[in-house]
């Protein structure tokens, strides 16, 4: 686990910004007809505008600046030519570096008029990222955060992704810990202020498994049905967290 010192975290905080500035600008141009692909140019565009580097590009060689996740689409989809449709629902995931130091965040959005469930999906997706950064406190330990994330989404009557999961960020895209979103209480290490996490709950609308497509990358659910995802980096203070970027 590192711990970082305050002028880190305000780096990081910065490196946030720009994601969540990207993440406010795609909102604005998601639409029936619009391409992944160019709200994928949009973001670069502004990342490099911001004096920032996209994370994602090429990392592992995923060839782009966003995630761009439809519908049964769990995360890590490649933004593409295929025009988004009304009712669909598109996960974005943004990552930048500034500075030396990494900034990640996600939103699942709406694409024009969605049903119903879908609308519910997305709304418990976010709370259940909300819950998370209200489980995070000083001397509470790491797998409180997966098990009260897990609470909240199986009540809903949704299930968590256990094969991705959130991690510890900050010179490096991802760091330890792994900061999964399932899991028994009271397990792992104490939450310290300085540590800084990636939290981020993939929420299925059906069964948890998961299938990635040949590509390597996109990973869906294995029933087809819906899934929504949200992600903030949160660093540990000493009262509780403060999500970066906001
Ligand atoms: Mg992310
Ligand atoms: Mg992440």
């Amino acid at each position: 686990m590192v711990l970082k010192t305050a002028g880190e975290v305000s780096l990081m905080d910065q490196a946030n910004r720009i994601v969540h500035d990207v993440l406010d600008a795609i909102a604005g141009e998601i639409r029936p007809g619009v391409t992944t692909l160019e709200l994928d140019r949009i973001a670069e565009a502004m990342i490099r505008e911001r004096g920032g580097v996209p994370a994602f590009l090429n990392y592992n060689g995923f060839p782009a600046t966003l995630c761009t996740s439809i519908n049964d689409v769990i995360v890590h989809g490649i933004p593409g030519g295929t025009a988004l449709r009304e009712g669909d629902i598109l996960g974005v995931d943004c990552g930048v570096v500034y500075k030396g130091y990494y900034g990640d965040a996600a939103r699942t959005f709406p694409v024009g008029k969605v049903d119903p469930e879908a609308e519910r999906l997305i709304a418990v997706t976010r709370r259940a990222l909300e819950i998370a950064v209200e489980t995070v406190q000083p001397n509470r330990r790491l797998s409180d955060i997966g098990h009260a994330v897990q609470s909240y989404v199986e009540a809903q009557g949704y299930s968590v992704v256990r094969e991705f999961v959130g991690h510890g960020i900050g010179t490096s895209l991802h760091e330890d810990p792994q900061v999964p979103n399932f899991g028994q209480p009271g397990r792992g290490l104490r939450l310290k202020p300085g540590l800084v996490l990636a939290i981020e709950p993939m929420v299925n609308a059906g069964a948890a498994e998961v299938a990635v497509d040949a590509d390597g990358w996109t990973a869906r659910t294995r029933d087809g049905s819906l899934s929504a995802h949200f992600e903030f980096s949160v660093a540990v203070t000493e009262d509780g967290a403060r999500v970066l970027g906001r």
